[in-house]
């Protein structure tokens, strides 16, 4: 009983509350290496979202930032380079004070990737930086071409950067390295990069991206499904007729061309986005959001994909190009890269036996969105009907993750004033009215956070990345060529009929028009 219980019931709770850890940003020296620290992605999302973290005193007390990379500059020269990066992107415009005080904490250090002499003179800088003061942490981050994270991670591990096992001088300290995406081009490379990292680092160092893991509507998935209990017992084959899940973009390939042809959307959108968002909506509950609970729930849901072969993967997926990517400069004029996806994939386990889950991405497309849409099954018995020339829609619930945040759950209500007719009609949640006064921070901003404070588990294990890529391996073989399509739409006509041959058809409830995309 409860010292204080007065009339002898019990006040305690009925479950032990939980106790938030207390994360004091350490005091402990701790240096962020940015390799490719001049490149678009560091200067559009790296320091922008590093400088919001430190407004917000969420970065360790003595984090300095060293940029490392070919040019020839000054700690100046590149202090004023990120200035101007932060003022275009990030929020500089109105905290030139706090930015004064930031930038003495970022450094430069010019040098090649491939020349082991430059690691050797990172590696003395940041010991002068660290004032031989011990522990001292260093994330390494990789935000540099792929053809060099092997070779950059084998140059930290030789030059003494990542700890010097095997000398038996083990540095005090923790060492991290985060690797950019695109982690290998096929099963082969993934695994060989995957080695390759092994041999420097531990898994548990290692941070792989997809930044979608960091945007905040894609951890409301885990949320919204695992502290609702009003959805989960309907979250199964039993109620759940398909599960959507589009990502298009209204852009096309742009100057992006000559690296897209060479990729195509199964690289760039489906191995890691779509089946990062498949596996965040199939996956089982976890006992613990800790990094290992869920990553192995995740991978358990990519070991259930069906995998049918080349056979399979050509029944069940349609590849599209939109018209004129051919005369994209930087395309080859022969060239078969899609530009569009769609993919039926069925998860072969207890839940989800028999339940399509659709995939759709694509360039050029009608509308910029991404949404998840799940439609339940239809009533089994129907005593109304829709009025005159409309169709009755079954039950869905649409998490839209851009570019209008939020949830929609679509039922059915009766038309006032006309019999017994029904319609549809959606119930909304809109984070932006929801929380008018908190803004939505960049994805980069939680992921550098998490790979500072240690948290993995909004980043890809080893496993992971090599099982995605065996799903999407027999379309990267395809030899077909993939369906033209009208710039401006919803993709070719035969992602319509991959549905239609399952009595299904795109839905859309998150976009402009809120009013299915097909
Ligand atoms: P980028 O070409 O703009 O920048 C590359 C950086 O690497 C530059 O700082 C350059 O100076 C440096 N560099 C190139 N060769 C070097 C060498 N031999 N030695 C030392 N430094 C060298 O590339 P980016 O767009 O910033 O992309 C970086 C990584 O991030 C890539 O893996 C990319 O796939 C990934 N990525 C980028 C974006 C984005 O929005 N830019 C988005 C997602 C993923």
């Amino acid at each position: 009983m409860s010292a204080d219980s007065t009339d002898g019931l019990s006040t305690e709770p009925t479950t032990e509350p939980t106790t938030e850890p207390t994360t004091e940003p350490t005091t402990e020296p701790t240096t962020l290496v940015i390799f490719g620290g001049t490149g678009d992605l560091a200067r559009r999302k790296l320091l922008p979202a590093l400088f919001q973290l430190g407004c917000k005193d969420r970065l360790p007390e003595n984090l300095k930032i060293i940029g490392f990379a070919r040019q020839n500059l000054t700690d100046d020269n590149y202090r004023d380079l990120m200035g101007d990066s932060v003022r275009e992107f990030g929020s500089l415009a109105h905290r030139t004070d706090e930015w004064a005080m930031f930038a003495k904490n970022i450094f430069f250090v010019p040098g090649d990737l491939d020349s082991p002499g430059d690691y050797a003179k990172l590696k003395s800088r940041l010991e002068f930086l660290e004032e031989g003061r011990q522990p001292a942490n260093r994330l390494f981050y990789l935000s540099v071409a792929p053809r060099f994270f092997g070779p950059a991670v084998a140059n930290l591990g030789s030059s003494g950067l990542a700890g010097e096992p095997g000398l038996g001088r083990v540095e005090q300290g923790w060492r991290r390295a985060v690797i950019e995406k695109p982690f290998g081009r096929d099963l082969d490379s993934a695994q060989a990069l995957n080695e390759s990292v092994g041999r420097v680092f531990d898994e548990s160092q290692v941070y792989r991206i997809d930044h979608y893991l960091g945007k905040e509507t894609v951890q409301n998935l885990l949320v919204f499904r695992f502290s609702n209990t009003i959805f989960e017992p309907l979250w199964n084959r039993n109620y759940v007729d398909n599960i959507q899940i589009t990502a298009s973009e209204e852009v096309s390939v742009g100057d992006r061309a000559g690296y897209y042809d060479q990729s195509g959307v199964i690289r760039d959108m489906v191995q890691n986005h779509l089946l990062q968002l498949l596996t965040m909506v199939a996956m089982e509950p976890p006992n613990a959001m800790d990094a290992n609970s869920l990553r192995n729930h995740k991978i358990e849901v990519l070991r259930a994909i069906r995998r049918g072969g080349p056979e399979g993967a050509a029944r069940n997926t349609v590849l599209g190009q939109y018209k004129g990517y051919l005369d994209e400069t930087g395309v080859d004029p022969g060239s078969s890269t899609p530009t569009f996806a769609a993919l039926r994939l069925y998860v072969d386990n207890w839940r989800w036996q028999g339940v399509p889950f659709y995939l759709r991405t694509g360039k050029s497309m009608a509308e910029k969105v991404t949404e998840i849409v799940i439609q339940f099954k239809r009533p089994p018995h129907m005593m109304f009907s829709a009025a005159p020339g409309d169709e009755l829609s079954p039950n869905s619930l649409a998490l839209c993750l851009q570019p209008d945040e939020g949830v929609h759950l679509r039922f059915g209500v009766k038309i006032p004033d006309q019999g017994m007719f029904m319609d549809s009609k959606d119930m909304s949640f809109h984070y932006d009215s929801a929380f008018k006064d908190q803004d939505i921070p960049e994805a980069y901003e939680r992921l550098l956070q998490d790979a500072l404070e240690g948290d993995a588990s909004l980043f890809i294990r080893s496993d992971h990345i090599e099982q995605a890529w065996r799903i999407v391996e027999p379309l990267l073989d395809s030899k077909n060529r993939p369906h033209p399509y009208e710039p401006g739409t919803w993709g070719p006509e035969a992602a319509d009929r991959l549905l239609a041959e399952n009595g299904h058809k795109w839905l859309g409830l998150c976009g402009a028009e809120d009013e299915g995309h097909a």
